[in-house]
């Protein structure tokens, strides 16, 4: 348990000693009306850009005008590899084996390829089964794979719903929904990191669950890459997706990743879609004969990749790499922690927190409910200076994010929250 105190000295005092303190210099901050640093909050929604970042993306911009199509195997980081360079990095980050790792397409878009591949229904074992406040787009996927394969879309997903007049969601209630249709599901698909109430689901408890009835489990983690130890491989999961746009600052809608463990990663028998960056890499130009899969999870790729999008990706896993994750989510408790510290110091009757309290179950964002709050206190806040993000009916979520968040930008939300709730 951290001592924390209250007032602004203590935090200016905690990013002294802060270990990570030169890193928020190595970002752009957005400002406010004022022309100071806005108090950013919304980095599990759009991460910031690290200033490296024009320098690696301009890199390939050069490589291009000069060398044209020869860019592809010259310069410093020929784009025929380009994804190979991130590969390492990501694996770190997400706790698997880099042959179990590849960065490609889109979020969405990579959920529908783990699906062709890990939800192969019968006639028997068909259903899906998702968290009930799942983020939308996944949501939207499972309902058209359902469709897709000529299930009505309605009767073939199965809900796993926190109890009434409660938030989070419990492990007995999935382990009696396994128990009562366990034969009947074929997949199970979990948010890794719960983006609505930030909760952080053991994954390996679900794995494990889910395998006792004979489902496939796949994690989306896109809360959770960049924010939380997935140690994906450990937890046995068969397959996982995630963006790299949150907690991986790597740009607006910038490619996401995809891990596939390695018990799959080379099983011909596995239904999936392929293109030509699927086939060996050293025969991929001969271009006539016949298809031969790469082994592991770069054998899901499709397409060449764009460039300069991995150029942005490469520039913040350089950084990360730089800092170590362990170090990161050490002071990501601690940070998490003291801005639990200051709202309960609020008062438990105006302000509720609904992501857990343990903060293994946690990542850096805290889901809170204000009394009585409608948007207007959200607007209130923006207004102050701070970007946050409000989700319906009643929710401000807040994610102090440890590589340039300070401790100082937590003791402001919270005071300007106050001064707002005290009219
Ligand atoms: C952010 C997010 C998405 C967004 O999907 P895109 O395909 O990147 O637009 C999907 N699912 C989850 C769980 C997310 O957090």
């Amino acid at each position: 348990m951290t001592d924390y105190k209250l007032g602004r000295d203590y935090a200016r005092q905690q990013d002294q000693n802060d270990p990570l303190k030169t890193y928020r210099n190595q970002f752009h901050i957005p400002k406010d009306e004022d022309g100071e640093d806005a108090v950013y909050m919304t980095g599990n929604s759009l991460g910031l850009q690290p200033k490296i970042t024009a320098t690696y993306v301009n890199e390939e911009l050069e490589s291009w005008a000069k060398l044209g199509v020869e860019g592809h195997v010259e310069g410093k980081h020929p784009w025929l590899h380009y994804h190979e360079f991130l590969t390492d990095t990501m694996a770190d980050i997400v706790g698997a084996k880099p042959s179990e790792v590849v960065v490609m397409n889109t979020l969405t878009a990579n959920l529908h390829f783990m699906m062709v591949s890990f939800y192969q229904p019968t006639k028997e074992r068909y259903k899906i089964l998702i968290e009930s406040d799942a983020f939308p787009s996944d949501k939207y996927a499972v309902e058209s794979q359902l469709r897709h394969h000529g299930f009505d879309d309605q009767e073939g997903l199965i809900l796993w719903q926190p109890r009434e007049g409660e938030e989070l969601l419990r492990y007995e209630d999935l382990e009696a929904i396994l128990e009562d249709q366990g034969e009947h599901i074929a997949l199970v698909l979990i948010g890794g990191v719960n983006y609505y109430t930030g909760q952080f689901f053991n994954l390996k408890r679900i794995t494990d669950l889910g395998h006792k009835y004979g489902c496939m489990v796949g994690f989306d983690c896109a809360h959770g890459a960049g924010n939380v130890p997935l140690n994906l491989h450990q937890s046995g999961a068969d397959f996982a997706v995630w963006c790299t746009y949150k907690y991986l600052n790597s740009g607006p809608g910038s490619l996401a990743g995809c891990f596939v463990h390695e018990r799959h990663g080379n099983s011909p028998e596995l239904n999936r879609f392929t293109g030509w960056w699927s086939h060996n890499k050293k025969t991929r130009f001969n271009m006539r004969g016949a298809f031969d899969m790469l082994p592991g999870a770069e054998g899901w790729q499709l397409s060449n990749p764009p460039i300069l999008s991995m150029a942005a990706i490469r520039a913040s896993l350089d950084v990360f790499k730089d800092v170590g994750f362990e170090i990161l989510v050490q002071k990501s408790k601690k940070l998490t922690g003291y801005f639990e510290f200051l709202l309960k110091d609020l008062g438990e009757d105006v302000i509720r927190i609904i992501t857990p309290e343990n903060p293994e179950e946690r990542g850096c964002q805290l889901s809170i409910q204000v009394k009585n709050a409608d948007k207007t206190l959200h607007d209130k806040l923006t207004k102050s200076g701070v970007i946050s993000d409000w989700r319906e009916p009643d929710v401000i979520r807040c994610a102090p994010t440890p590589l340039y968040n300070t401790f100082e930008d937590v003791y402001e939300l919270v005071e300007r929250l106050k001064k707002i709730l005290n009219g």
